[in-house]
């Protein structure tokens, strides 16, 4: 079986180590005998429509300037990939960019996609440092966040998670990121996905379920250094 990943704007989005969410979802997939075919979409690309998993990472303003015009051109694709069920994974720029708008703290509207219903203004002061959250679904999840950005969640959406330490959606009604379908929005860095791999085989057991129309068990594998380097993030101070 091979998948196809369509990673976003490797170039201009990718802060943090945001590019090893795609690696890990590679390894995982290669340790089960699943070959992996990633797609790196920059700005006039055209998409394939066989795409399995999408990821996204986080970008500074400028970045997210600079995909502004070809996200509202693969905005009406992108969102037929997740009412289809595609699973996808957005970091904090484009999770921004997958809400309605993301308003700098010049006052620049960067527009989005509007693939879910949230807003966000960039506040007084970034939101910076590690962030452990309960999410729903995963149990705890770790990682880094570096924002400005306040994202308000609108309604008929659901946040990712609550928030244990650190500041999350907006710093005030401990939400952290969204969920619509098998789309998961989250501002946690990280990258996230090597440090939470029981996420990770979810977006691989639902790609594999929206490729061949079944649901699937996947292979368990050793997690005990992705459990380690958990525990130890974990503890990190913010
Ligand atoms: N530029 C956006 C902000 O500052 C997103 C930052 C990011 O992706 N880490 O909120």
């Amino acid at each position: 079986m091979k998948l196809n990943v369509l990673h976003l704007y490797p170039k201009e989005m990718n802060l943090y180590g945001d590019h090893g969410n795609v690696l890990a979802f590679k390894r995982r997939c290669e340790w089960r005998g699943i070959d992996v075919n990633v797609i790196e979409h920059e700005p006039g690309d055209k998409i394939p429509n066989n795409i399995d998993f999408i990821f996204g990472g986080g970008g500074q303003d400028s970045g997210q300037g600079k995909i502004e015009e070809d996200l509202q051109l693969i905005a009406p694709q992108l969102k037929k990939f997740i009412e289809n069920d595609v699973p996808c994974l957005v970091i904090c720029g484009l999770y921004q960019l997958f809400g309605k708008y993301f308003q700098t703290s010049e006052g620049q509207k960067i527009i989005g996609t509007s693939i879910i219903n949230v807003t966000t203004k960039a506040g007084p002061e970034r939101l910076i440092g590690n962030i452990v959250i309960n999410s729903y679904g995963f149990g705890e999840i770790v990682g880094y966040e570096n924002h400005s950005g306040l994202t308000s969640l609108g309604s008929g959406t659901k946040p990712f998670g609550e928030v244990i330490t650190g500041a999350g959606n907006n710093g005030e009604d401990k939400t952290e990121g969204c969920r619509y379908k098998n789309c998961i929005c989250t501002y946690l860095h990280g990258p996230l996905l090597p440090k939470n791999p029981k996420l990770t085989d979810f977006f691989i057991s639902k790609a594999i379920e929206h490729k061949t129309g079944e649901a699937v068990e996947l292979k368990e594998l050793d997690d005990s250094i992705e459990q380690k380097a958990h525990a130890v993030a974990v503890t990190r101070p913010r």
